[in-house]
């Protein structure tokens, strides 16, 4: 039997249909992920699968027992889900052990000594142990999260729900986070999960859902949704996630917008964060050292500030599947074929320095140079 199943579910916000015709079934130990852009309808799937938000229509059962019918003991059934925010939601006037404790002491009856030994053991668990007695203030966010999934733990769930638990993270406290998740998996645990962590879904995941087009738009196994993706909107999106571009037509474009996108792409990528520094680093030393002179001295944009730039130089960034290479690409058109070499000594010497591999490739006058990292 499964853990949960659904059957056409449906929700409307006033005239707003987020999602409808949404079934599901999940078995034991299945781990399964909901990606999708923002504003799909994940998290509100999420909220009204645990009843945080009632369903407009449609059926839940949680092990064959249907938690929509109406008269039915909603807060015991709820506590068969964990639900694990963003935000991690800790209360903080309590110590880290209080609040591991408190549900199972308020709901489930358990003595005040069992719910501690046990809720320790799920600190010991998540790595945090020895902050047990501070309070939530006094941990980082990584900490904090891994409070929140031993809080959650601690009900015995049968199933845990995670809306996106590593968003406000940075890399490597995202990693913590990520590691525990898979550690529950391994051990079985029923869940799903919202993230942008795209090659973590894709590592624990048994199955994947796309949402879009106010539902689940496709469908399937990790390998099909990232492989073989058979709707169009999942193989944009799926495209969209794997790289990172980034279109300049202005010597005055906007580089803090562009950093903000390389960070982005690197917290997706579990790529770190002095890899996220060089690549801004090549980023920046290439286009306005490099590109932008170059493009000057090959037209006249330069002469003079109102001059109607030509400049259009698209920069990518893209991390390999199999070998986890990093790799940048700035494409652009010009006369004659760019080289570095011809380029300021410092800027070239410092591309230099980080790259692993520099190609120049120069056809139908446009260049695509590539770096390696
Ligand atoms: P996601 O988690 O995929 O980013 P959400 O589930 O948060 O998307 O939101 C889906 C849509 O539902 C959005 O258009 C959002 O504005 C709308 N929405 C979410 N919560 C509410 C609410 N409480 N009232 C009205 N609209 C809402
Ligand atoms: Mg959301």
């Amino acid at each position: 039997m499964s853990v949960i199943e659904i059957r056409d579910l449906r929700k409307v916000y006033g005239e707003n249909v987020i999602f409808s015709g949404v079934s599901l079934s999940i078995g034991e130990g299945e781990v399964t992920s909901v990606i999708g852009h923002s504003g799909s309808g994940k998290s509100t799937l999420l909220r009204c699968i645990n009843l945080l938000d009632p369903p407009t229509s449609g059926k839940i059962f949680i092990d064959g027992e249907d938690i929509t019918a109406p008269g039915t003991d909603v807060s015991r059934l709820r506590q068969k889900m964990g639900m694990v925010f963003q935000s991690f939601n800790l209360f903080n006037h309590l110590l880290v052990i209080e609040n591991v404790m408190l549900a199972p002491v308020k709901l489930r009856g358990l003595s005040r000594q069992e719910a501690y030994d046990k809720g320790m053991a799920l600190l010991r668990m998540v790595g945090v142990a020895d902050k047990a007695l501070e309070f939530p203030a006094d941990l980082s966010g990584g900490q904090k999260q891994r409070v929140a999934i031993a809080r959650t733990l601690a009900m015995e769930p049968r199933i845990a729900l995670f809306d996106e638990p590593t968003s406000a993270l940075d890399a490597s406290h995202t990693s913590e986070v990520l590691n525990v998740i898979r550690h529950l998996a391994q051990d079985g645990l029923t869940m799903m999960l919202v993230t942008h962590e795209m090659e973590f879904v894709r590592d624990i995941s048994t199955r994947v859902l796309y949402m879009d087009e106010q539902g689940i738009y496709e469908d399937g196994s990790p390998e099909q949704i990232f492989e073989h993706p058979t709707r169009p909107k999942t193989r944009d999106f799926i495209q969209h996630v794997r790289s990172f571009e980034y279109r300049i037509t202005s010597r005055s474009f906007d580089l803090y917008e562009m950093n903000a996108g390389i960070e982005q792409f690197g917290l997706r990528h579990y790529v770190t964060a002095q890899t996220v520094k060089q690549i801004q680093l090549i980023a920046e030393e290439m286009i306005f050292n490099l590109l932008f002179a170059a493009l000057a001295a090959n037209g006249d944009a330069e002469a003079d500030e109102d001059i109607a730039e030509d400049i259009d130089i698209n920069f990518s960034l893209l991390k390999e599947e199999r070998s986890g290479r990093l790799k940048l690409f700035f494409d652009f058109a010009s006369e004659s074929a760019f080289s570095l070499e011809q380029g300021d000594d410092l800027a070239v010497g410092i591309v230099r320095s980080i790259a692993a591999a520099v190609s120049e490739h120069y056809a139908d006058g446009r260049n695509l140079i590539t770096v390696e990292l």
